[in-house]
């Protein structure tokens, strides 16, 4: 096979942040290998597509961008969590060149190195300590962990990925450490299960800088609050030793913000789904923790329809919604996932129905959102831009996470650049958005 210096692999990355750090930590490899990553699919002498396998939507929307992928270059690479369904995938397009699941970096490179060999003296680019990042310069995930050792009843991603593997802590702080360095200035934390780290090392002590540091979730947030950069907690559940990082948030140590995927509130329906801390009271949870820290914001995920749900557990969880007062939500209809146990569950949901309760939950949801944003009005906030352009500049409160939650708006404001951290007055909210002015 022909072997150049410059061979270039174009990437498709689909799902979760998780696999878009999997996309980081290839393309990183493979930067610094001496491979270009390529604008296109003509430009491409392979291209790898990460894929999505938790839902099935999401699986077709993975088969889709094979179909893409091979119809306009056709030398393609799979990866990604639908790659543990292999013949899934090559019954639809059995002329991929390589599948591979899940974390398989070396399973993925091999491919690569394959399909397109370098030459024997490749030019080796330069690749920055922190990897090659696929979010933009100011804000980065930072995953803390692989896999997890819960087993709810709709999810697959212990079959997929393992139980919980949770990095030593010094390799953390090395990695948040280097992203500063750069000039990340907001690190995204993530993992399945961010308020279990370090239980499977039993909180092992590693070494950074001049000390020791726990792999222990209070730990580590203290330690990551210590660099600099705004710290925003992902998936973490209602666990009492939560209780415990509130005050960091309250100090202005880590933002505060908690992202905690409840999915659900009426008991039963939580049983079934074989919830982390389904048996929590997270309401009395929920007000300590603004009573400590009143600035706090929460955002969840909720689905609705699950087998088994009555009129009645809806009802239950629209109440819990008006007592909870969650700040940013979003709503799944329940699918099925091939593999998982809730498919056998009996008293599955009509679609009208379903489509009925979401309506419901979605409607209660943008009540409780506006009220809350009407609420900041009048309040001076610090703003971190994203984007600027002709007409302003766009940025995101400390209770909102860049592409899932809701935008400031500083109409008419060109002169911040991406990555600032500004202080505006809010003049204006609707449902999602907040409007401000930049103050002096
Ligand atoms: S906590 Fe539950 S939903 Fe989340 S990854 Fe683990 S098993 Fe899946």
């Amino acid at each position: 096979m022909k072997t150049e210096q410059n061979q270039k692999v174009g990437f498709i990355s689909l799902g979760c942040p998780k696999a878009l750090v999997d996309s980081e930590r290839i393309i990183s490899r493979l930067r610094a290998e001496g491979y270009a990553v390529a604008p296109n699919y003509d430009d491409a002498n392979v291209v790898v597509v990460n894929t999505c396998g938790f839902l099935d939507s999401a699986k077709q929307e993975s088969l889709d961008a094979i179909g893409e992928a091979m119809a306009e270059n056709g030398r393609v690479i799979v990866t990604g969590c639908m790659g543990v369904e292999e013949s899934a995938i090559r019954d639809v397009h059995p002329d991929v060149l390589a599948v591979t699941g899940p974390h398989q970096y070396e399973q993925v490179m091999e491919a690569v190195h394959d399909a397109a060999p370098l030459s024997e003296s490749p030019f080796t680019s330069l690749v920055p300590p922190e990897g090659v990042r696929l979010t933009p310069r100011h804000y980065a995930y930072l995953k803390i962990s692989e896999g997890c050792n819960h087993r709810c009843s709709f999810c697959i991603i212990p079959q997929l990925r393992g139980d919980l593997v949770s990095r030593p802590a010094a390799d953390v702080m090395r990695e948040a450490e280097h992203l500063v360095r750069a000039g990340v200035k907001e690190l995204l934390v993530i993992s399945q299960d961010t308020s279990a780290y370090g239980v499977d090392l039993k909180y092992a002590e590693s070494h950074w800088r001049d000390r020791s540091v726990r792999a222990q979730f209070f730990d580590l947030c203290k330690h990551l609050g210590d660099l600099g950069a705004w710290v925003r907690l992902h998936y973490v559940y209602p666990y009492p030793h939560v209780d415990e990082v509130v005050p960091l948030m309250a100090e202005e140590k880590i933002l505060p913000y908690l992202d905690i995927p409840f999915q659900h509130a009426s008991p039963s329906v939580l049983k079934a789904m074989k919830r982390p801390a389904h048996d929590a009271k997270t309401l009395d949870r929920i007000n300590m923790w603004r009573d400590i820290c009143p600035d706090l914001s929460i955002r969840s995920t909720f689905v609705v329809g699950f087998p088994g749900e009555t009129d009645e557990d809806v009802d239950y969880l629209l109440d819990w919604l008006d007592e909870a007062q969650l700040d940013r939500v979003g709503c799944f209809q329940y699918e099925n996932v091939e593999g998982a146990p809730a498919n056998a569950l009996p008293d599955h949901v009509p679609e009208d129905v379903k489509q009925h309760r979401f309506d419901r939950f979605m409607s209660k949801a943008q009540e409780i959102s506006t009220k809350r944003l009407q609420e900041k009005i009048g309040k001076t906030i610090d703003v971190i831009i994203d984007e600027v352009d002709d007409e302003g500049a766009i940025g995101r409160s400390k209770g909102d996470a860049p592409e899932i939650d809701g935008a400031v708006y500083l109409n008419g404001d060109t002169e911040p650049t991406p990555g600032d951290i500004v202080t505006a007055h809010i003049k204006h909210a609707d449902a999602y958005d907040l409007w401000a002015i930049r103050e002096d």
